[in-house]
């Protein structure tokens, strides 16, 4: 209840803002066309069409005008009019006398303070002067309705909070989010880079690919654990194959084609139909049920070059997918089992929170319905004997089925969605799924898709920023780095690595004749987990000095020592 309290709370000062906003905007600029300006989850836009584009340096002089307005602390107003005297008000602006136009009822709502006014539903601040801890965080195009082939038009948007010091800690949130940027750090931890020639396509260099690796290998050993089987299935397949899927009509405009000896093929952009190919090699019996098929796929899904941003939004990506077959009647358990597969991989990450929502049936549902009761029941017992909380999402599940979305919550505090765990009657029914029941007959069979890091890229990124570029122990591209005083060392420390090396440790040798504080620094630049220094006196002695990242220094270690304390940090990767 308080929780709702304080949303409702929000909502009127964000709406209020955009109000603001838009009242200084008319005052700056008296011939600006306003249209939309609703508060959002985290703040509030206003679109609009300027007389002359606004520029990025503009938005100081607004929020000025806006502090100068909430100072004046205007009454806000509301009140209804009819429709016709909203025209009047409006007859300059043909984006308003649309919105007038789409409303059902006989009267408007107009919102006003001071001279200023605004079509408007309600909801507000009692006045200006209550709208202080904001601040406008950017500018850029739209188009009125989201219409591309519509008006184009600017947005202004921004936050506002009830506290200075909400406000404050947004505004910290901001500026580390900025210095861990993951494409600053890929840059400077050479894990990544990109190139005209492959705009959105990611290139992984050697350090990126290795803690990649490490991704696959922790989720490779835990799939052998569960009896999944892993596959492999072609990129490209046949255009008909993509039709029979639906995925031709309703995702072509996202997908690649190419043409082999006079036939349309398509390079897939999700790797449900090359699983659906393996269940169909032969006929299946209940007995092989739950069937479950892991594909480490690369997808190619086209998106405009206008979104791309770094690994968060690419061309291609390696999602880390698995199909399960089974009955209807095992839903509920594999899902039981899924959901503690998901916390595992997931509790290895050191997240701040994981959050479970369900997705139930929408309205243009397909299938049908008593079926999708029995899934979304054992969707429900599921999470009930699992012990999890989690949160309805009435109406929000796909048309093929209602799912599970695990969202995580980063060392930030912000929020990503990775995990999903979706049901689907559909391409069953695409595809004329299976099995022999243990009467004899032909059963159709239920698919459950799964995908845990969902795009090993994006996750890729977001470890980047959620452990601001200090990959733990059993993540890290090099593990540990040996560093030595002088030249004398160098063969005792080529020694040290070659155990190191022979026990599964990712080490490299810094022997070059740069001064010992230097090659620190560069290893910790680099932010490698361990730093090995070796002197005359660990030469002598037959030991090692270790400087980890983090804590103290430690002298005297024997290599058994050092391996020991290795194993207990790789412990369950
Ligand atoms: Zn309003
Ligand atoms: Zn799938």
């Amino acid at each position: 209840m308080a929780e709702k309290k304080n949303n409702e709370k929000l909502e009127k000062l964000r709406h209020s803002a955009a109000h603001l906003l838009a009242h200084a905007l008319m005052e700056l600029f008296p011939k600006t066309k306003l249209t939309l300006g609703p508060p959002t989850k985290t703040g509030y836009f206003y679109d609009f069409l300027p007389a002359q584009n606004l520029k990025e340096k503009d938005l100081e002089a607004v929020a000025k005008k806006m502090t100068e307005i909430a100072e004046r602390d205007l009454e806000i107003t509301h009140e209804e009019i009819s429709k016709a005297d909203a025209k009047k008000l409006y007859k300059d602006n043909p984006f308003k006398l649309e919105m007038i136009d789409g409303i059902e009822e006989d009267t408007v709502g107009i919102a006003r303070q001071g001279d200023f006014f605004d079509l408007c539903k309600g909801g507000h601040v009692k006045s200006t002067g209550l709208l202080k801890h904001f601040k406008l965080t950017n500018l850029s195009g739209s188009y009125w309705r989201g219409d591309r082939d519509g008006q184009a038009l600017q947005r202004i948007d921004g936050v506002i909070f009830p506290t200075a010091k909400e406000l404050r800690i947004y505004e910290k949130r901001v500026e580390e989010a900025q210095k861990y940027d993951h494409r600053k750090l890929g840059k400077q931890l050479e894990l990544f880079t990109f190139h005209e020639d492959g705009p959105g396509f990611p290139f992984f260099l050697p350090n990126g690919k290795t803690v990649c690796n490490q991704l696959i290998y922790f989720m490779r050993k835990n799939l052998e654990a569960s009896d999944y089987q892993e596959i492999q299935t072609p990129i490209m397949l046949s255009a008909e194959l993509w039709k029979q899927s639906g995925h031709y009509a309703y995702y072509r405009e996202n997908m690649y084609f190419s043409e082999i000896e006079g036939k349309s093929f398509a390079i897939r952009p999700m790797n449900c139909p090359g699983g659906i190919l393996i269940y169909k090699n032969r006929p299946r019996s209940f007995r092989e049920l739950p069937l479950k098929l892991s594909e480490f796929g690369i997808d190619h899904r086209h998106e405009l070059s206008g979104v791309l941003h770094g690994l968060f939004r690419v061309r291609s990506f390696t999602m880390d997918d698995a199909h399960i077959f089974c009955t209807q009647n095992q839903i509920e358990e594999e899902v039981l089992k899924l959901i503690a597969f998901v916390n595992k991989i997931l509790n290895r990450f050191n997240f701040a929170k994981i959050n479970i929502f369900l997705s139930t049936r929408p309205d243009d549902f397909m299938g049908n319905e008593k079926v999708w009761d029995k899934a979304e029941t054992a969707l429900k017992d599921a999470l009930k004997k699992a012990e999890v909380q989690y949160t309805i999402n009435e109406g929000d599940g796909a048309f093929y089925g209602p799912k599970i979305d695990f969202v995580i919550k980063d060392s930030m505090g912000r929020e990503w969605q990775c995990s999903t765990v979706q049901v689907d009657f559909v391409q069953p029914e695409n595809f004329d799924l299976t099995y022999i029941a243990s009467g004899g007959q032909k059963t159709r069979t239920v698919m459950i898709h799964r995908a845990i890091y969902g795009s090993l890229e994006r996750f890729l990124g977001i470890l980047i920023e959620h452990y601001k570029g200090k990959f733990p122990f059993w993540l890290a591209p090099v593990q540990a780095k040996i560093l030595t005083i002088t030249d004398e060392q160098n063969e005792y420390a080529h020694q040290i690595n070659e155990k190191l090396k022979a026990a599964g440790i990712r080490t490299v040798v810094d022997d070059s004749s740069e001064q010992i504080s230097a090659k620190i620094k560069t290893a910790q630049l680099q932010q490698v987990p361990w730093m090995l220094v070796l002197g005359a006196k660990e030469q002598e002695q037959g030991t090692i000095a270790l400087r980890p990242r983090e804590g103290k220094q430690e002298f005297g270690l024997t290599v058994d020592q050092l391996l020991s304390k290795a194993e207990a940090l790789l412990q369950d990767s």
